[in-house]
């Protein structure tokens, strides 16, 4: 074990990969040993199921530089992201998923570019090999509506696949927020940036963990973790919808007494009642999902609890050790 940092991490979040993993070992390893710089490959395990634990830490026998973190359980991407990124030690951090949709062959060419001294490396797809054009659709209407709503704008078809610079983790590291939503924090931090693109592979193996009602959850926590804007769309929406049913009642009134027509009028009420009411669910419900981030950031609760940590020699270590009847918790 090195007491030095090293030069390079590679951050690997891992929910049930085993299919994937030997692959992703070797194509990695082949990668780093061109590179000849000192490298960790830090893989958390985000409470898999399969045997995929068992496969790093075999592999580690074989290459030292591997070190497995696993979580307590299944806390989701964007918690395993942060309990990599918060325990890697180099002084650029690549992250990758374990699939080999972001191809390891191109790290080196991400270590050129910051080496030449920029701070963050972004990874832009030129393409979306083996992704239905509906997932293509969803994200990209996603991504028009976030920049058009946040105050840090997303850079379109970048996931989380890039370089940074040690300042750039360590200023991630310091965003205490409980609701992870890693590209908008990726946006808000900044710094100096290139890009490459490349083509995006479809997964290798296994399946993918995302669906559709994860994406909107991810969707939803974007816009309202990044901007209140929404908020004020509801106040000005409120305001139109009350100015235009003052009018409409002052009308009304006026023909009454004016005119002296009182017509039965039932179809408009009707209309403007379920409007308004529609209205203000609508608002209740936007600020009721502020109140509820509010909440879970008021509870102070950590992002992810660390079970293991290969690297921590002080324990006798028993991979497969799994309580029966252990809830996934989501
Ligand atoms: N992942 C994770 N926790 C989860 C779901 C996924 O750590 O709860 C990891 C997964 O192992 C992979 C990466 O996140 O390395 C991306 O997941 P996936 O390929 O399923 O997402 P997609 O590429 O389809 O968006
Ligand atoms: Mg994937």
């Amino acid at each position: 074990m090195t007491s030095t940092n090293p030069q390079l991490s590679v951050v690997v979040p891992v929910h049930n990969e085993a299919d994937v993993i030997p692959t992703l070992l070797n194509r990695l390893v082949l990668v780093f040993r061109k590179l000849e710089m000192t490298t960790e490959l830090l893989f958390v395990d985000d409470g898999s199921r399969d045997n995929s634990v068992a496969l790093l830490l075999q592999a580690r026998r074989r290459y030292p530089d591997i070190r497995v973190l696993q979580l307590s359980r299944n806390f989701g991407k964007e918690a395993a992201v942060t309990a990599g990124l918060t325990h890697a030690k180099g002084d650029a951090v690549i992250l990758m998923d374990a699939d080999l949709q972001d191809p390891p062959e191109l790290i080196p060419d991400m270590v050129a570019q910051w080496r030449k001294g920029t701070d963050v490396v972004l990874m832009k797809r030129r393409s979306r090999a083996g992704e239905s054009w509906l997932k293509r659709a969803t994200a990209s209407l996603f991504y028009r509506l976030i920049n058009r709503i946040s105050d840090a704008p997303i850079p379109v078809d970048t996931g989380d696949f890039r370089l940074m610079s040690r300042r750039t983790v360590d200023a991630l590291n310091q965003l205490p927020e409980r609701n992870r939503y890693l590209k908008g924090m990726f946006a808000w931090v900044g710094m100096p940036t290139v890009t490459l693109e490349f083509d995006r592979d479809p997964r290798l193996a296994g399946k993918t963990k995302w669906n559709y009602l994860k994406l909107v959850h991810l969707a939803m926590e974007g816009i309202t973790s990044f901007s209140t804007r929404p908020l004020r769309i509801a106040l000005v929406l409120g305001l139109l919808a009350a100015g235009a049913g003052g009018l409409f009642g002052t009308w009304e009134v006026l023909k009454a007494l004016v005119l002296g027509i009182s017509t039965p009028g039932y179809a408009s009420m009707i209309a403007v009642v379920t409007f308004l009411s529609g209205v203000q669910l609508l608002c209740v419900g936007l600020l009721g999902e502020y109140v509820g981030r509010i909440y879970m950031e008021t509870k102070q609760r950590p992002v992810f609890i660390l079970a293991e940590d290969s690297d921590d020699r002080i324990r006798d270590y028993q991979p497969t050790l799994r309580v029966a009847g252990e809830s996934n918790g989501q």
